[in-house]
């Protein structure tokens, strides 16, 4: 057993850590403030070849496992660039995976490359105002037309949709109760965002405000066959083999942002001078601190532990979600107690930790909230009856 990160696995963290710490803190504060997309920092990204990390190298990406590309979401988020540059590139770094697995050549051959060079922007439509974590209770629905389908329904909180030209979207194609099985019946497609056909109301939300989020209602739209990801009525299953990696890419997020918050924490602490000492040497001060860095650390061995298993082809769902859970609990613990040792500052903007803090609240909700993450664990690693 070791527990090294391999050479080049070092090189490509350096280079990340780099490329994404040339982006300072008062550019992340502007662009939240302005809610406005980060371009800058996308495209730097996209020309250094890094969109594509985990892209097959036959489609132009770098053929790399999880395990890379959680690396490089940790560096982006511990750079200070927290949810708000991880939300630009999260879903092209893995998410298409889905269609890597289960899309026909010529939507792979259509997507990927243009994925890989950060030209196309993908984002993912799940989640329904009327369903929420009951995902099998959809009603978006698309049905069979000559050479295609027809979909209409509404999705809530959809991240980058407005600054998306595509969208992976989970549909039904068998109303629910005409299935004997809930999670049959629902099909996935990569839709065009073709702007006659679908509304976006951007969300005003807490945090991660260069990056919108969105209700999406979709009126009518006609999608050709091809558009279809891999079987009609499969869509839940291939659903399902992205949510082990989805949690593992998280969980590195949310350990980075908490990096972020205690690196600061600690430089505030050793500074600031309160009753003629440094209020670092109160252990009142140091203790929260340290115990961030030992929370941040044990949750990173089980959010790298996740990654290696899955590079390795292992089942990995119960290190998944478990490193979802710590990396999240972990990361806003950080983040608020960066907050109370800066005192009345940490409240400020000025020192960026109350931005952290309000990005780290992201990691409990969502894409899985913790309490999800608990039945998994209740139900599938105890082996206690499914509660709901
Ligand atoms: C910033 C942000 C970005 C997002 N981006 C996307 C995106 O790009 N695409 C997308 O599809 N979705 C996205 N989401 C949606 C996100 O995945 C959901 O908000 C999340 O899965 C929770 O679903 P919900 O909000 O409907 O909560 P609900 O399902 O309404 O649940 C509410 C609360 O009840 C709890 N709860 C519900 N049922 C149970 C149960 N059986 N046992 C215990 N607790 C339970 C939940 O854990 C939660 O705390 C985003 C959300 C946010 C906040």
């Amino acid at each position: 057993m070791h527990f090294e990160l391999t050479p080049d696995q070092e090189q490509l963290r350096a280079g990340a850590r780099e490329l994404a710490r040339s982006f300072g803190d008062d550019y992340w504060a502007e662009k939240d403030q302005k809610v406005e997309f980060p371009w800058e920092f996308y495209n730097a990204f996209a020309e250094g070849g890094w969109l594509g990390i985990a892209i097959p190298t036959e489609f132009g990406g770098g053929g790399l496992g999880i395990t890379e590309a959680a690396l490089l979401l940790e560096e982006i988020a511990a750079s200070g660039a927290g949810m708000n540059g991880c939300s630009t590139m999260h879903l092209t770094i893995f998410g298409l995976n889905t269609i890597v697995k289960h899309g026909s050549a010529d939507l792979q051959k259509e997507i990927l490359p243009s994925a890989a060079d950060g030209s196309l922007h993908v984002c993912f439509g799940v989640t329904e105002p009327n369903a929420g974590t009951d995902t099998t209770s959809i009603t978006t629905f698309a049905e069979k037309v000559d050479g295609g389908y027809v979909i209409n329904g509404r999705k809530v909180w959809i991240t980058k949709a407005g600054d998306s030209q595509k969208m992976i979207l989970i549909t039904r194609t068998t109303k629910r109760e005409d299935v004997t099985r809930s999670t049959d019946g629902m099909t996935l497609f990569l839709i065009d965002i073709d702007r006659e056909k679908i509304d976006l109301r951007a969300i005003p939300k807490m945090g991660r405000n260069a990056v919108s989020s969105y209700e999406v209602f979709i009126d009518n739209l006609f999608v050709p066959e091809s558009a279809r990801i891999g079987e009609e009525g499969k869509g839940f299953k291939y659903l399902l083999d992205g949510l082990n990696p989805e949690r593992i890419l998280l969980a590195h997020e949310a350990l980075g942002i908490g990096r972020a918050a205690l690196e600061k924490a600690t430089r505030y602490a050793k500074e600031r001078v309160v009753f003629g000492r440094p209020i670092g040497k109160n252990q009142g001060v140091a203790f929260p601190l340290a115990e961030a860095q030992i929370r941040l650390d044990a949750a990173e061995l089980m959010a790298r532990q996740a990654a290696w298993r899955y590079d390795q082809g292992l089942p990995c769902g119960q290190q998944a979600n478990s490193a979802k859970w710590l990396c999240a609990e972990a990361g806003f613990q950080a983040a608020d107690q960066a907050i109370q040792t800066h005192g009345g500052m940490g409240y400020a903007r000025e020192y960026h930790v109350e931005r952290y803090f309000r990005e780290s609240r992201i990691m409990r909700l969502a894409p899985v909230s913790q309490e999800m993450v608990l039945n998994y664990v209740s139900q599938h690693v105890l082996g206690l009856p499914k509660s709901y």
